[in-house]
């Protein structure tokens, strides 16, 4: 578990954050929010030190450098991990919240033992003054004991409510982390983390995962002779034929410029073959319109490499047979699946 404060103590660093998070020019994004929590909880030695760097001299952050800060220190903090960070510390709340009211509780005993005592002093035929003026005014600190006990467990009930806001907006944030601007696909990053812990959850006698690769023919001319903005174009639309073609717990990613990636965590190696094939035939007959003059351009045809996992091979050297697949693919004139050798 990455926090093991109190919820004092985290309360403590939400106040801390909130200020030194506004000073700065940067927007108040969970981004924003999640850098600064770090530091201010010194979690984070080394995004303690490059802002510390970089504010020297009373300069401030902005959106660009804060992003980059939360790229480089806090988003590669695994998926899992983030999400017990944040559950972690909505527990440390929740705790501390039950005991305040308990704690409210006992005040609230105490307050009915001394009224009790009171009246009975009261009802006596030979009530002590003292006693009584005393009792009193003792009785007036529980009430107000009670009170601000009441108003802690009111503002820690709040900060349970933030906090909650907070994981969602922190996932959603970490979500667009690890995916594509272009094509809503997962990254080269996001995809990297599906295919580690696809592999790291395998069982000892599991069959490991199938992959495709596949890289967009000659998209270089596609670019050359209709415009960058066309081939974006041209991306998307592979990347909406991917998306249809995969189920369930598949992953399909961007991994480069026009290379695109899919695992396929159940699929065996002719399954695989099988779908990379269909979404060859697919491509090959899908027909795009020219952004000028609404006509229709030749084929967008794609080579494919696909591998299935061997037990105890790391992600690289399966990545690796795919791309050499792919790589014959190519050779052998394009538009065509190759199945990676063992
Ligand atoms: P091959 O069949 O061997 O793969 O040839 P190719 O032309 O597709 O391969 P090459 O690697 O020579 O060129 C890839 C091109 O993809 C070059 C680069 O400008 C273009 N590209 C990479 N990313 C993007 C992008 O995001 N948008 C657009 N429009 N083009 C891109
Ligand atoms: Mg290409
Ligand atoms: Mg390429």
């Amino acid at each position: 578990m990455k926090y093991h404060d109190s919820v004092e103590q985290s309360a403590e660093y939400l106040r801390l954050a909130l200020p030194l998070m506004s000073r700065q020019t940067a927007a108040l994004t969970p981004v924003s929010y999640a850098i600064w929590y770090e530091y201010v909880a010194g979690i984070n030695p080394s995004l303690q030190v490059r802002i510390d760097e970089l504010t020297k001299d009373g300069r401030l952050l902005d959106d660009a450098t804060t992003m980059d800060l939360f790229q480089h220190h806090v988003a590669d903090v695994d998926h899992e991990t983030a999400q017990r960070v944040t559950q972690d510390l909505q527990k440390v709340m929740f705790d501390v919240s039950q005991s305040a009211a308990q704690t409210g509780h006992k005040a609230g005993e105490f307050g009915n033992a001394l009224e009790a005592w009171s009246a009975d002093l009261s009802a006596s035929p030979d009530p002590s003054e003292t006693a009584t003026s005393h009792l009193e005014s003792l009785l007036s600190h529980t009430q107000d004991m009670q009170n601000s006990v009441g108003l802690l467990k009111t503002r820690l009930d709040d900060s349970q409510k933030e906090i909650e806001e907070l994981r969602q907006e922190v996932n959603r944030a970490r979500e667009a982390a690890l995916a594509d601007g272009l094509t809503g696909l997962a990254n080269r990053r996001g995809f990297d983390i599906a295919l580690a812990s696809c592999l790291a959850g395998l069982g000892a006698n599991e069959r490991g995962p199938s992959l495709l690769i596949a890289d967009i023919d000659h998209f270089k001319h596609v670019n050359d002779r209709y415009g960058h903005l066309f081939g974006d174009k041209v991306i998307r639309a592979v990347a909406q034929i991917l998306m249809d073609s995969v189920k369930g717990r598949d992953t399909a990613g961007r991994y480069g410029g026009e290379e695109f990636i899919i695992l396929l965590p159940n699929t065996p190696l002719d399954g695989a073959q099988a779908l990379a094939e269909q979404i060859r035939s697919t491509v090959e007959s899908y027909r795009i319109r020219r952004l000028d003059n609404q006509e229709y351009i030749e084929s967008i045809t794609l080579s494919f490499g696909v591998a299935r996992h061997q037990a105890g091979e790391t992600p690289d050297h399966m990545l690796m047979r795919a791309d050499r697949a792919l790589y014959r693919s190519k050779q052998e004139g394009r538009n065509r699946v190759t199945v990676a050798d063992a």
